[in-house]
């Protein structure tokens, strides 16, 4: 028999109510013991579910307090020893410092979840001995056995993968570490065989980057332990977000089964079955319902590709499973009742998408005509949406198919170009200026607030809006900065605020996910042809610009980053959706210049994320990521000055690409980055102009001058200066004034001993 299965379940709740009890918790408004009730309700309730629902294997253990590597880390007393930590279940208070810092110690650092939004708590290893400090695992696995009667199929995370996302040692100690892992792992494991467990899924996504031959030897060390240690268990060896590399190694690993993703990996997955078919004696956990997407599945084309499994293996050896956690979409379509009907039948969020596996295993067991009513509707729903309006632009498509075709070069090189721009804006050696948005204030919040409830009319915010900028110009020439921003204030974020504007965008009432801890994000939906409909910022810059002599830079969320942070439409692809925003946005551009504004900065902080897994696919992605921006910039006249901007990542190894995007001027988060940045503009020199940023703007700190004339000196031992500008890390919205404008202060005070130290040299 057909049997289903989920790789993990979202831990937020339909409306948010973990997020709500973690920061009740943490502000100190929960009693722990309280807490932990509220938590274990939330945990029993996303069980509760996937049983009522008919889910076969049931994870348990993919909840988190906080994070599931961070757990790992805590089960494994893993912890950085500047929390002072010494034995025992390790406390909520250390488990959160790490994850969120204390007074005395600074937290562990956080980073993305292979390509994903969600981001990990990297674990530190140098200076601990790991031990078992509890079985995490076995713990779930009895609360869901008895409170619920669930035989639940305890996640864990592999020991390659967990080795390979944690710092702290060298490459050579790898085979070391091992050795203290594996008997943990082992002992993990025989408890749980020992209670009556019958299967485990051991997360193992790190299969899906290159390996190399080492570690496929560690793979057969650890699994080879494992199946010696506790032959009786069921280890479904789990893989995700794309194809496994080295199949052939992987799939003869002494494991029962092997789970693969057929949504991400489906191409490079399905040949490799074909080509070297399936072990007869494992079972195959088809990843067929996407994890991370939010679209319903075509039940006609999941079943399709089930025969086409079954070709190399039989029922009994079929699990039908999630891509990957259901951790990367919102929990229920069922509560929005603001989208319009095409759009919502066709949209499968986490208990949605628990149904189609439910449909699925149902139809393959006992055949299609039981489920023909699903069926239908399930083609239906989509085909509805396919012949919408909002798909079918005709003037969007010919328009985007007509300027994607030509080359998007501006009218002269960057060299030529500099010398007339030069001329026109007549500006400093080292420019200052600011990355877009200034605090937004109690203030500031309360009016939007007040508008968007209907207590203001439009008059109102637009004037209050018109005060804020009128404050902000006076006192960013009062600071003494060169090239101005409005700042941003009738913004809450940067893509929402074009999304709402353009057409093709859906927001959701309660689409959120987790991106770290107790943080979710709610992405707008890009559903339909994205089109310019009027302009979006021109207003707000143009009245910057009439108070004052100084250029004030217009101000737009480039298309890779709107699309990277958007769940996007899946029947065409990413690159069609970037080059549709890239015209959207290109017209704003142009609204912007003829509105009189000489200097337009587009934001792609987000360039980075997109980035695919494998490294075949990568340069592809950045060519055409390139093209889009170029597509968006490239109509303006010689003098209008493009400015661009990143952040988040660490940008070194893709210089080349940042180049090839032709802006005259980028500005880059380099504080966080540890020098890595600099080094990199040694060994290649970057011809364009370029801001370094001089301050971290996460910290309410005031940088002193001293710090930030240091940065500029090493900054420009590897930059030309006649190209270089100096400007903050990244926008300055979460920041209070004072701070904000003292740090400015300071940073151009530290210009001008930059210059003064210029002319000197000169
Ligand atoms: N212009 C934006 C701002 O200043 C850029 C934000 C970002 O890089 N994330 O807020
Ligand atoms: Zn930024």
């Amino acid at each position: 028999m057909v049997k289903s299965s989920v790789l993990g379940y979202p831990r937020i709740g339909a409306d948010r109510e973990w997020k709500k009890a973690l920061e009740a918790f943490w502000s100190g408004k929960l009693e722990e013991s309280e807490f932990h009730s509220q938590v274990q309700n939330i945990r029993l309730n996303h069980l509760r579910k996937q049983q009522e629902k008919g889910i076969d294997f049931i994870p348990v253990n993919d909840f988190s307090y906080y994070d599931h590597i961070l757990d790992t880390a805590a089960m494994f007393g893993i912890i950085p020893k500047r929390f002072a930590y010494e034995s025992g279940v390790v406390p909520l208070s250390v488990y959160y410092g790490i994850a969120r810092g204390t007074k005395e110690a600074t937290a562990s650092e956080m980073t993305k979840w292979f390509n994903t939004n969600y981001h990990y708590i990297v674990p530190e290893l140098d200076g601990v001995t790991p031990i078992i400090t509890e079985n995490k695992p076995l713990l779930a696995y009895r609360e869901a056995k008895e409170k619920l009667g669930i035989e639940g199929k305890p996640v864990i995370v592999g020991p390659l993968t967990f080795l390979k996302l944690s710092k702290g040692y060298e490459l050579s100690e790898t085979d070391e570490w091992l050795a203290k892992l594996i008997p943990l792992y082992v002992k993990i494991l025989q408890e749980l065989a020992q209670e009556g467990v019958q299967w485990v899924q051991i997360d193992e996504p790190i299969l899906v980057t290159k390996l190399n031959a080492a570690d496929l030897q560690r793979l057969k060390t650890i699994y080879g332990a494992f199946a010696a240690a506790v032959p009786s268990l069921n280890i479904m060896l789990q893989t995700y977000f794309e194809s496994i590399e080295n199949y052939t190694d992987i799939v003869t690993l002494p494991v029962k089964g092997i789970g693969l993703d057929f949504v991400h990996g489906l191409s490079g997955n399905i040949s490799s079955i074909q080509k070297s078919g399936f072990p007869a004696d494992k079972v195959l956990g088809a990843g067929i319902i996407d994890g991370r997407g939010i679209w319903k599945a075509s039940l006609h084309e999941k079943l399709a590709l089930l025969d086409k499994l079954n070709e190399h293996v039989t029922p009994n050896q079929l699990i039908v499973q999630s891509s990957c956690s259901l951790l990367h979409v919102p929990v229920t379509v069922r509560n929005e009742t603001k989208l319009v009907t095409e759009l919502k039948d066709a949209l499968a969020f986490a208990d949605e998408k628990l149904d189609e596996l439910v449909l699925i295993t149902k139809a393959i067991s006992t055949g299609k005509a039981f489920i023909t009513d699903e069926l239908e509707r399930c083609e239906h729903a989509l085909l509805a949406l396919k012949q919408s309006g909002e798909r079918n632009r005709n003037d969007i498509q010919q328009a985007v198919a007509a300027i994607s075709a030509q080359q998007p070069v501006r009218n002269l090189p960057f060299s030529e170009r500099h010398i007339v721009q030069q001329k026109k804006w007549q500006l400093p050696i080292f420019p200052t200026t600011t990355i877009g948005s200034f605090p937004q204030s109690i203030e500031v919040r309360n009016a939007r607030q007040q508008w968007r409830k209907g207590v203001w009319n439009n008059d109102q915010y637009a004037s209050f809006i018109r005060d804020q900028i009128d404050i902000w110009i006076k006192l960013q020439e009062e600071i003494g900065l060169d090239v101005l921003v409005h700042g941003e204030f009738e913004r809450t974020d940067m893509v929402e605020f074009f999304g709402e504007k353009l057409a093709g965008f859906a927001f959701t009432q309660y689409g959120w996910v987790q991106s770290y801890g107790s943080r979710c994000v709610k992405p707008p939906i890009i559903f339909g042809d994205v089109a310019f409909e009027e302009a979006m910022t021109v207003e707000e810059t143009k009245y910057a610009q009439s108070k004052t002599e100084h250029p004030v830079k217009g101000m737009l969320t480039g298309p890779i980053t709107i699309m990277n942070w958007s769940f996007v439409r899946e029947d065409i692809t990413r690159e069609q959706i970037a080059y549709q925003l890239a015209y959207a946005l290109r017209q704003e551009v142009e609204a912007l210049e003829n509105a009189g504004i000489g200097m337009i900065q587009v934001d792609e902080p987000a360039v980075r994320e997109g980035l695919p897994l494998k490294e075949k696919d990568q340069a592809n992605y950045l060519e055409w990521a390139v093209k889009a921006f170029r597509m968006t910039t490239c109509t303006v006249q010689d003098t209008t000055q493009i400015h661009t901007h990143m952040c988040y990542c660490e940008f070194h190894d893709m210089i080349d690409s940042i180049e090839a995007m032709d802006a005259d001027v980028i500005s880059i988060e380099t504080s966080r980055s540890h020098g890595e940045l600099i080094h990199s503009f040694e060994l290649n020199t970057y011809k364009l102009g370029i801001g370094l940023g001089v301050y971290d703007i996460h910290s309410p700190r005031i940088p002193r001058v001293e710090e930030m004339t240091s940065m500029i000196e090493r900054a420009l031992r590897v930059l030309d200066p006649e190209l270089f500008w100096i400007n903050p890390d990244c926008g300055l919205k979460t920041r209070g004034l004072e701070e904000t404008v003292q740090s400015l202060r300071n940073m151009v005070e530290a210009t001008q001993i930059a210059r003064a130290q210029h002319s000197v040299i000169k």
